[in-house]
């Protein structure tokens, strides 16, 4: 047996109105005039002078607001390293990315893209990464990707969605502030929480689950449980608390795996653009059959906060497009694995999947 050398965020600050020592932090990392930080930003925030009046710049510093629509793509952070290249001399002193997951992953790839010749597609799977990325700096404005912890920087690629897992992807220095969440809307609150849930029910109940991740899976489940079943948090605890359940939900699926829902959430996001956190929900509404008592309570979380998911998003699609999200979601090996054992293949098949897609 093979233990992974698991690599963590160097550095991480957690409290109301953190956010404001961001100068501080960054400063003693810049490595010169030429070199800038470049803060990208989820467009949300545009003349949001409360946010953004607080990133100083200096130099030849830049902030890149992001469009946050659509999930990151390869060929998007392949211009947006040509972008930089082109208009620096020197690289980046760092690379901040201050928003949801989109933005997060966007700043973990481009900080490795500087780094690492060729395409980012070329770079899609396991301990692909050569070299170690520009420092890079993880500030979430939404709770429950565990982006803000993970080892990988998910992309849709020309040929499949995957992230970029490597030792270098974590970030070097990561900065929760539950106050920058107190603007998220309601449904976009409850789809990146339950992404959240989701990690903790997928790895909690997957068959690669050990004592390190039972740990920061227990503690996130649980705190799941009270932000969203519960009626005595105030506000403010409850971002805080979804604030540290999805750095938990994050850290529990780094030494495990995820699961079902992600698999064919993850067919749904390529075919369809769904994204990530709804997708999640849309699929994990009907696993019952995997996860009983996680879909139970995700089934009542959403009745308590009147949820509407979309429904039969998959009616109106032909075999070939079916073929192509099955695909998707066959491709990720070690979730199923985790999901159903070793010898899943024998338990999963093509009609598995497509009776499922079918009820979406
Ligand atoms: P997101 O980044 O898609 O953002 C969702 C929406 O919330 C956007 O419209 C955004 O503008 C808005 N928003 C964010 N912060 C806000 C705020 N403070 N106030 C108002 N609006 C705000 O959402 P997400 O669910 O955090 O991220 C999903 C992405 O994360 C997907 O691309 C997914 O693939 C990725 N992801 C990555 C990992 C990883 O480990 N790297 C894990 C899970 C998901
Ligand atoms: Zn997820």
């Amino acid at each position: 047996m093979i233990y992974k050398n698991y690599p963590m965020v160097s550095r991480v600050v957690f409290g109301r109105g953190s956010f404001n020592q961001l100068d501080e932090i960054l400063a003693p990392n810049r490595k010169g005039r030429n070199a800038p930080f470049i803060f990208y930003v989820d467009d949300v925030f545009k003349g949001n002078h409360w946010l953004t009046s607080r990133i100083m710049l200096s130099y030849k510093d830049k902030i890149i607001y992001v469009p946050t629509k659509e999930e990151p793509k390869t060929s998007q952070i392949d211009q947006m390293v040509e972008d930089i290249i082109l208009e620096f001399s020197e690289l980046p002193s760092g690379i901040i990315g201050i928003g949801g997951g989109i933005v997060m992953d966007i700043a973990k790839a481009v900080s490795l893209m500087l780094t690492n010749k060729g395409e980012s597609k070329d770079y899609q799977g396991w301990d692909l990464i050569k070299n170690p990325g520009v420092y890079h700096v993880g500030i979430p404005t939404i709770s429950g990707t565990g982006a803000e912890v993970s080892r990988t920087t998910i992309l849709t690629g020309p040929e499949r969605k995957l992230g970029i897992n490597s030792d270098y992807t974590p970030f070097d220095q990561v900065i929760l502030d539950p106050e920058l969440t107190k603007d998220v809307p309601k449904d976009q609150w409850f789809y990146t929480g339950m992404d959240c849930f989701v990690h903790c029910v997928e790895s909690l109940n997957g068959t690669f689950l050990n004592s390190f991740s039972k740990t920061y899976g227990e503690k996130a489940f649980e705190l799941c449980q009270e932000i969203f079943l519960s009626d005595h948090l105030s506000t403010k605890e409850a971002q805080d608390k979804l604030m540290m359940a999805s750095w938990h939900g994050g850290m529990s699926i780094a030494y495990s795996q995820v699961g079902v829902a992600h698999a064919l959430s993850y067919g749904l996001g390529y075919l369809l653009g769904v994204k990530h956190g709804i997708g999640n929900c849309i699929v994990f509404d009907h696993l019952e059959d995997y996860y009983p008592e996680g879909v139970a309570m995700f089934k009542k979380m959403k009745e308590k906060h009147g949820i509407e998911l979309p429904q039969r998003i998959c009616a109106d699609l032909d075999e070939h497009q079916m073929n192509t999200m099955i695909d998707v979601a066959l491709s990720l090996e070690p979730l199923w694995e985790n999901a159903v054992g070793k010898n899943w293949k024998t338990k999963i098949t093509r009609d598995t999947l497509l009776e499922l897609y079918k009820k979406m």
